[in-house]
């Protein structure tokens, strides 16, 4: 895919509220891009304000949300899910008329709510997902590219204003995201069977091998390479993060977790009995799903997922 080119600024100002992985690699994008006149971050942690101070990220590191907010054109949440009704309540007043809000939750249906009810009218609301992510946090772990050929999902609420998602949409898009609109709702169930089930899967495998009292700690992390490892890339993801989206988007992931439980035990049958065949056409459908993620470019074809460099 062509890299993304630089813009003329779309935004006067701009706030980023949340200076972790996904507030820094906007920043970082932004400035690249030259997305906007002037951006500005604010993180309630002192801590991570300074770091970004030190990191350079964006224009002006705020003090406080209302400088952060106060005539901002577009301000974007960029924080864990369970916190983004108490981030557009703390903004509210501070908004300038007309201003454009978004937020990159994993999770829409329950942020959607918790957002719309704090805003004042005024506000255009166009909450985002960009599906790009690692398992690293905080404001250093940020970069321009995480979003280069990444999908974003929009999900505009009802009567949302077309100008403001027509912004959005061509902010994504000039950071180099494939964009894709669809309802709140639709994106909870999606992505509960895309993302959210295989990081519950992860935690658990990760942690039932903890537990074993069998398999010593040291044999777990000598023999990795088997398997587990990949999963102990997922299972690293940020743990408040992944509280936040299993407590809000409860029901789909209840939903698709009972027809995985399903599913297993189908499975289990099949090893019991010696259905070879069984195993054999599952592995081989879920050998060409990856294989399509692969030429979609979005996985690595590399040996090894490109962790060793031959
Ligand atoms: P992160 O690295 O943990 O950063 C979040 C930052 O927001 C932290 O510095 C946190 O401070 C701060 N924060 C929390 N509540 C706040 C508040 N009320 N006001 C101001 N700052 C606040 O998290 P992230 O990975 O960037 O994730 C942010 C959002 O992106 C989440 O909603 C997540 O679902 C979504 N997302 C993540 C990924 C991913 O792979 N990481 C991918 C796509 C979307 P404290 O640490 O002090 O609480």
């Amino acid at each position: 895919m062509a890299e993304p080119q630089p813009s003329s600024a779309a935004f006067d100002r701009f706030a980023i509220i949340g200076i972790g992985l996904i507030g820094s690699s906007i920043a970082h994008a932004m400035r690249k891009f030259a997305l906007a006149r002037h951006v500005v971050l604010y993180d309630k942690a002192e801590a991570v304000r300074l770091e970004a101070a030190q990191l350079r990220l964006g224009d002006e590191i705020a003090p406080d949300i209302a400088t952060a907010v106060r005539e901002a054109d577009c301000v974007i949440a960029c924080v864990p899910v369970g916190a983004c009704g108490a981030v557009a309540e703390e903004i509210a007043p501070y908004l300038k008329p007309a201003a454009i809000v978004s937020d990159v939750g994993s999770v829409k249906g329950a942020v959607l709510r918790a957002m719309q009810e704090k805003l004042p009218a005024h506000a255009r609301l166009v909450p985002a997902h960009p599906v790009a992510g690692t398992e690293n946090s905080g404001p250093a772990s940020g970069f321009a590219s995480l979003f280069v050929n990444r999908w974003c999902i929009l999900t505009p609420p009802d009567g949302a204003n077309p100008e403001a998602v027509a912004c959005i949409r061509a902010f994504w898009e000039a950071m180099g995201a494939n964009v894709e609109i669809m309802s709140a709702e639709h994106h909870d169930l999606v992505l509960a069977v895309t993302s959210h089930l295989p990081h519950l899967i992860a935690y658990n495998i990760v942690g039932t091998a903890d537990d074993l009292e069998s398999v010593t700690q040291s044999e777990v992390i000598k023999f990795s390479a088997g398997g587990f490892r990949d999963f102990t890339r997922i299972a690293a993801s940020d743990p408040t993060m992944w509280r936040d989206v299993f407590l809000h988007n409860k029901e789909a992931v209840l939903e698709v977790l009972a027809r995985f439980n399903e599913d297993l035990s189908a499975l289990a049958r099949a090893i019991r009995w010696g259905e070879g065949d069984k195993l054999f056409d599952l592995f081989s459908r879920t050998r060409a799903i990856r294989r399509g993620i692969v030429s979609q470019g979005q996985e690595t074809a590399e040996p090894d997922f490109g962790r060793r460099k031959a």
